[in-house]
């Protein structure tokens, strides 16, 4: 009988499930869209049983799908959205209140409190006080609900993640845990002594009986009882985790950048955690058996989403894929340099009031350049983020796994080679997120025997190689960062 793994990818704006084979191949696939809601500026929230019903639903139909049953499945990973929280009564497991999504800022007025705690937070937990941590959304939950603290301290109460609160729901209430990696997002997870942290706990006087237990990534969640009475749970982690996970970058010094609306960028750093001073977070990626494994993480708010912008808003575009012909249509974006700091511009600069703005335009600037200049200034502001990388960890990072929607785009991704520079690898499988927790669950069961194995059956799509001189590079980039540089300016005149 032929056997899968099922894998899950619970997204902010879809979850999708895929059936993987001993090869890592995606045979079936099914998915289903998700809501936010916006209740006021800046705030986002979604129904955590909407979420979950999706992953019913997504289940169901892939099963359908590949008519099969649970039989053929060797156990179920999930990768998820990070940083959500969810907070649900223990004794019906129903919601107390809307999931608040990680990009929510309603959190902030309470993050501004500890603003004097900020190094203190950083060298316990890898991360920077932000809302979009987990820490401060429980807080704001517990403050926003009849009785909140005390019916959290009373154990009445239970907050977690959005793997949590699925593995709770898919285990019929059996099960309350966690995964390292997501946990290490929530901002009150000492990442060097690996467990929740006292201090911080008291700090943010959240009770420790409101959190699940934690757990290595690859190991045995319970069983999916709510669907089958004999398939496990064995991989979980966070999304951008199981993305490099799924790349393979097991290594100290492997690097992946996921290209969608914004991008990601994760470079593994082995088994010590190193601490960033411009703004990169220290996070962990994974463990396995005893054996923790971390990453540096450098985000970039707008990636895909300035094509989108170029389609919806600007008319350049009819779609994405037009911008790549666009590009082509150019011998070169005739010294044109789009900075699209639309929400400001994350690592390395962390600027919350910077602007978009257009630099470099003549008489004859076109459309094809403009679209031109738009797709380079994704692979800019990933070149800055891996430029502190390389800085802050001494790796050379000759080359660069990727994944998202974006990189479809053989125009970016060869400028992207060109200005690192750096071997680009895009993979085969375009889900990489949800192949991550496939590999981490089936090295648990045994489905696949060993890394050396998953490694062995990775398969590369195609690679992009650097072609242009370093003088060319240093050129195109010493413009790119009189740009930014003067993109700041505007913004205090
Ligand atoms: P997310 O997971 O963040 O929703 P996806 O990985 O689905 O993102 O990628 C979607 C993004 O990729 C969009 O912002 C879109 O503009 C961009 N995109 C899609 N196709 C192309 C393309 N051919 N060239 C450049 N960008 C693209």
């Amino acid at each position: 009988m032929e056997k899968y793994i099922l894998s899950l990818d619970q997204g902010t704006t879809s979850t999708r499930a895929i059936l993987f084979d001993k090869r890592g191949h995606e045979c079936f696939d099914s998915f289903r869209e998700v809501k936010c809601s916006y209740p006021k500026s800046g705030w986002v929230e979604a129904d955590p049983l909407d979420l979950w019903v999706s992953v019913i639903e997504v289940i169901n139909e892939i099963l359908i799908k590949a008519n099969i049953s649970f039989a053929n499945i060797d156990s179920i990973g999930i990768s998820n959205q990070r940083e959500t929280t969810v907070v649900w009564e223990k004794e019906s497991g129903m919601p107390v209140y809307p999931a608040i999504v990680w990009q929510s800022r309603q959190s902030g007025e309470i993050c501004e409190q500890y603003m004097d705690k900020k190094e203190y937070i950083h060298e316990k937990t890898g991360l920077l006080i932000n809302p979009y941590f987990s820490a401060t959304k429980i807080r704001f939950i517990l403050d926003h609900i009849p009785n909140g603290q005390q019916r959290a301290e009373s154990g009445s109460l239970m907050a977690g993640t959005i793997d949590t609160w699925i593995i709770y729901k898919m285990t019929k209430g059996r099960v309350f845990k966690t995964d390292v990696s997501n946990a290490s997002r929530t901002m009150l997870y000492n990442i060097n002594e690996m467990k929740w942290d006292d201090d911080l706990l008291r700090l943010f006087n959240i009770p420790k009986c409101l959190l699940a237990q934690v757990c290595p990534s690859s190991s045995n969640y319970g069983i999916a009882s709510f669907f089958s009475d004999s398939v496990p749970i064995c991989g979980v982690a966070g999304d951008q985790q199981s993305a490099l996970f799924g790349h393979t970058c097991f290594n100290p010094g492997s690097i992946k950048c996921t290209y969608g609306t914004g991008c990601f960028a994760l470079l593994n750093t082995g088994d010590a955690p190193i601490y960033s001073k411009q703004g990169l977070l220290t996070t962990i990626a994974w463990q396995i058996g005893d054996k923790v494994t971390y990453a540096l993480e450098g985000s970039v708010f707008i990636g895909g989403a300035v094509v989108q912008w170029l389609r919806d808003e600007m008319k350049m575009i009819h779609t994405s894929d037009e911008s790549e012909v666009e590009a082509n249509r150019c011998e070169s974006s005739n010294g044109i340099y789009v900075v699209p700091a639309f929400v400001g511009l994350g690592t390395p600069y962390w600027d919350d009031e910077v602007r978009g703005s257009v630099f470099g335009l003549t008489r004859d600037s076109n459309r094809h350049q403009f679209v031109r200049a738009c797709l380079e200034a994704i692979a800019y502001q990933c070149k800055d983020v891996l430029e502190v990388m390389k800085k802050e960890t001494s790796m050379s990072l000759k080359s660069l796994r990727v994944d998202g929607g974006a990189t479809k785009n053989n125009y970016l991704l060869q400028f992207q080679s060109d200005i690192l520079p750096a071997i680009i690898e895009r993979p085969s499988c375009r889900e990489l997120t949800a192949l991550g927790v496939c590999y981490l669950s089936g090295l648990y069961t045994g489905f696949f025997p060993s890394l050396e194995e998953i490694s062995s059956i990775h398969e590369v799509e195609k690679v992009f190689k650097p072609e242009m001189t370093r003088k060319e590079v240093a050129s195109l980039y010493s413009g790119w960062k009189l740009a930014v540089k003067a993109s700041r300016v505007f913004k205090k005149h």
